[in-house]
């Protein structure tokens, strides 16, 4: 079966890519709610919460958790981050190879979330992961 998620990690479809590893990918949400919205997947292919082990599950909020601190330290400014699993189709997931959202936030943010919640657009989302991976660097430099 064909997997949109898959194939970014196979590299056959294009991604704004923030960190990776050998078993976990992390870019771009391509539709954001907001700047930096990221999507944290394990490349092995699972589709949800039923059949994704727990240390995969872990293995994602360790890099989510890193991804979030990095989002408050970078140029994006965040002040805080929801970090979400929408685990089936019940809880609005739409993409079946499971991942992590990790969506930066700014203090009372609330209308321009909102906004954003509709338009679902970053005009500089190249400048955005740019940002993302250059603070995810400054914090690889203190343990
Ligand atoms: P969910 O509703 O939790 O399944 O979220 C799936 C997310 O994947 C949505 O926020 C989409 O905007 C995002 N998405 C779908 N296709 C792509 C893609 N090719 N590259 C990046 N993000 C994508
Ligand atoms: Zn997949």
């Amino acid at each position: 079966m064909s997997c949109v998620f898959c194939d970014i990690v196979a590299g056959e479809a294009p991604a704004i890519r923030i960190y990776e590893d050998a078993e976990y990918l992390a870019f771009l949400d391509i539709r954001p709610f907001a700047k930096g919205h990221t999507l944290v997947i394990p490349k092995a292919h699972t589709v949800d919460l039923t059949d994704t082990p727990p240390d995969t599950v872990a293995g994602l909020a360790r890099i989510g958790q890193r991804i979030a601190r990095a989002a408050r330290h970078s140029g994006l400014h965040a002040d805080g981050n929801n970090i979400a699993i929408n685990d089936g189709k019940a809880a609005f997931q739409t993409v079946f190879h499971i991942h992590l959202h990790v969506l930066p936030r700014r203090s009372g943010d609330k209308l321009a979330f909102a906004k954003n919640m509709v338009l679902r657009r970053d005009p500089d989302r190249e400048e955005s992961g740019r940002l993302l991976r250059e603070a995810l660097a400054e914090l690889d430099k203190t343990p």
